[in-house]
């Protein structure tokens, strides 16, 4: 897929993120994002794609339980099924996205974004070296604009790659 990135609104992402109630525990409840770009959900953990992706198929993992610490406030046990989660969707993007690489981070911060969530990134082939790493993955470098028909046929892609795991 060969999308240019295009300048985004910081000022007004970084007013939300950092007013707004939590986006993630709104995607739990059925709320402000729309459900067609959940990939993956199983009751406790839930997947969905990017509203504002550098790279194309960028997707986001997280708990229901909204935590804001990543290891400190997860259990052992609840830290490692995060991460077969994570696991498994970043599968999913690999078999439905080329990627060179795939990054697996934890962002976020106290200050806004604070539900833990796992980026799982596909870095595109061919990224010049100097634009892969953080490059890829700041907003500040511009982000994707696809359709609400790109976001869904994406996200029902990675949903199908999922289901035949
Ligand atoms: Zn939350």
């Amino acid at each position: 897929m060969d999308l240019e990135r295009v300048p985004m609104d910081l000022d007004g992402y970084v007013r939300r993120v950092r007013s707004g109630r939590c986006f993630i525990c709104a995607i739990v409840a059925g709320g402000s994002e729309d459900p067609h770009d959940v990939v993956f959900d199983d009751g406790e953990h839930i997947a969905f794609l990017s509203r504002y992706p550098t790279v194309y198929g960028y997707v986001l993992v997280s708990p229901y339980r909204h935590v804001e610490h990543i290891v400190r406030d997860l259990g052992e046990e609840e830290y490692l099924q995060l991460q077969a989660v994570v696991y498994r969707v970043a599968r999913a993007v690999e078999a439905v996205v080329p990627s060179e690489r795939t990054y697996v981070l934890s962002l976020g911060s106290q200050q806004g974004n604070a539900h833990v969530h796992w980026h799982v990134v596909p870095l595109p082939p061919g990224t010049p070296y100097e634009r892969q790493q953080f490059h890829a993955l700041m907003a500040e470098h511009g982000v994707l604009a696809l359709s609400t028909e790109q976001s869904r046929q994406l996200a029902a892609r990675i949903r199908s790659a999922l289901g035949s795991q």
